[in-house]
């Protein structure tokens, strides 16, 4: 049974240094995916709670600015210490909230989450800009300061992994910061304002608003002390967002979906490349934006190539996320879950064989009311079909199989996405010239998910616009401005 509704916790937006409930006391219902109960309550805050962290944070940025690096890298170390010290408790409500295994909650997205407040409290001491000599005539140097008010906004894939990615670097580089996670998935974030309070961040910096993208996320984006948002979320999100701020001439960076090809080579190692393979299509049930979702495989390996990913894939353990050995959990909400589905049936409609899963998972107990899909693989399908083109970001992916190079690297830059792509292949030679060629922001050769926090992240064409990661992102959140000085002739 749920808890009764006034039992239940409520979640509290973080508002000039204080955990506050919504002004108009208004709350969406927060479920647990492996169990389909309601166990909370999430703010639905408005343009009334939004005008309170606007002018919160609007007072904090020339104090927050104007302390050194340092000072602001210390404030942001002990936040990443606090998050560490409560890394369990974290892990475990990521599990909860999102329905990701406990064990990849904690040792992927807490564990990110303290790496990526440090890296960026590191990065930002380090941090330094451009000159350029003209010679005996002149010098140009260019200054940078931060932009002032800025938004990010999150989704659920990742919670407070990719809320920490886009907050590090804005407060690092001295912005103060509207922050919106996702509605679906707002456990952690809450808890993180509160470890906010306890590491000294001071009051207004960092304001953490809850709600839904129609009652905050859009009112937020287009509010004039807004001087840039920081996006990760749908490409039609991301889209109604760009229309949104683009007559108010914001600084806009946008991380969007994908569907990732994967691309087999004959001469991969076969035994690490099964594994890594199921690994990238099925990893977080596969709701990973960079998950590779459309698999390539060469002609003379395909029938022995899926035959092992079949074997591999139907070992891994799909059960409730709060037990330590559970590989794959539940689909984080019931309506991701029938969307999924809807794809599988519509898979089966243009043609396509599923070789494995292909349906809803029924559990005992606790989780009898979950969200869970069999990990599924799909056969016979052509490349231009909605199944293979459609960004379905579930435990769902497809094989085909191609002849040689050429035709390889067609099959995969036919999408209208272009985020991630992974090359498996002895041949180096090869591998460096289907990566130079990829149409996608970030190329994997014998790996997946290797990531580099230095590294520009981020993918072109429906799959977003800018980078982030290291210097892209301190760049993006501060304003280049050049000097010119001319010599004494
Ligand atoms: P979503 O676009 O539905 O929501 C993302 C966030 O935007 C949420 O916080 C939501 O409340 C908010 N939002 C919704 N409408 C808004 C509006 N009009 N204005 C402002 N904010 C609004 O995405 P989702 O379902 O939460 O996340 C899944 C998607 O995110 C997938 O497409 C996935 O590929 C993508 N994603 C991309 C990356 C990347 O780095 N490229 C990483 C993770 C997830």
């Amino acid at each position: 049974m749920s808890l009764a509704r006034q039992e239940m916790l409520k979640i509290q937006n973080l508002i000039n240094g204080q955990m506050l409930d919504p002004v108009d006391g208004k709350y969406l219902d927060n479920f647990e995916p492996a169990t389909g109960q309601l166990y909370a309550l999430t703010p639905d805050s408005n343009e009334r709670d939004l005008q309170l962290a606007i002018d919160a944070a609007d007072h904090a940025f020339p104090d927050w600015k104007n302390i050194s690096s340092e000072n602001r890298a210390q404030v942001l170390h002990r936040l990443a210490d606090l998050i560490e010290h409560n890394q369990d408790d974290l892990a475990r409500a990521e599990a909860i909230d999102n329905g990701k295994p406990i064990t990849l909650a904690k040792n992927v997205d807490i564990y990110r989450a303290a790496a990526n407040i440090r890296f960026f409290a590191n990065a930002c001491t380090q941090f330094s800009s451009e000159a350029h000599a003209m010679e005996e005539v002149a010098i140009n140097y260019t200054l940078r300061d931060p932009l002032g008010v800025v938004a990010c906004i999150s989704p659920w894939n990742l919670p407070l992994y990719l809320f920490t990615w886009k907050i590090a670097p804005a407060l690092a580089t001295g912005n103060t910061v509207l922050a919106k996670p996702s509605e679906i998935t707002p456990m952690t974030a809450y808890l993180f304002s509160q470890l906010c309070i306890e590491a000294g961040l001071p009051a207004g910096v960092l304001n953490v608003l809850h709600g839904s993208g129609q009652s905050i996320g859009a009112p937020l984006t287009t509010h004039p002390k807004i001087k840039a948002v920081s996006f990760t979320g749908g490409s039609n999100t991301g889209t109604t967002i760009k229309q949104a701020t683009a007559i108010h001439h914001k600084k806009l960076s946008l991380e969007l979906g994908g569907k990732n090809p994967t691309l087999v080579f004959a001469d991969c190692d076969f035994d690490r490349t099964v594994k890594e393979v199921a690994r990238s299509a099925f990893a977080n049930q596969g709701q990973i934006c960079l998950c590779g979702s459309r698999i390539y495989i060469e002609q003379s390996i395909f029938d022995r190539f899926t035959e092992a990913l079949i074997e591999q894939v139907e070992q891994l353990n799909v059960g409730d996320p709060l037990n330590a050995d559970t590989q794959l959990g539940a689909l984080v909400s019931e309506s991701h879950m029938n969307k999924v589905l809807s794809y599988i049936e519509l898979a089966q409609a243009e043609g396509g064989k599923i070789l494995t899963g292909g349906n809803q998972m029924h559990m005992d107990g606790r989780c009898s009311g979950g969200y869970f899909i069999k990990p599924t693989i799909i056969a016979g399908l052509a490349n231009n079909c909605r199944t293979n083109q459609e960004e379905i970001f579930g435990p769902v992916c497809t094989v085909q199989a191609f002849n040689d190079d050429v035709q390889a690297l067609m099959m995969a830059n036919d999408s209208e996405y272009g985020l991630a792509a992974s090359i498996w292949s002895q041949d180096i030679s090869r591998c460096h010239l289907m990566a130079k060629q990829l149409n996608t922001g970030i190329v994997w050769i014998n790996c997946w998910l290797l990531r580099d926090l230095r590294t520009p992240f981020g993918g072109i064409k429906a799959s977003g616009s800018g980078r982030e990661g290291g210097l892209e992102a301190l760049r993006f959140f501060t304003e280049p401005k050049n000097v010119c000085i001319q010599f004494n002739s």
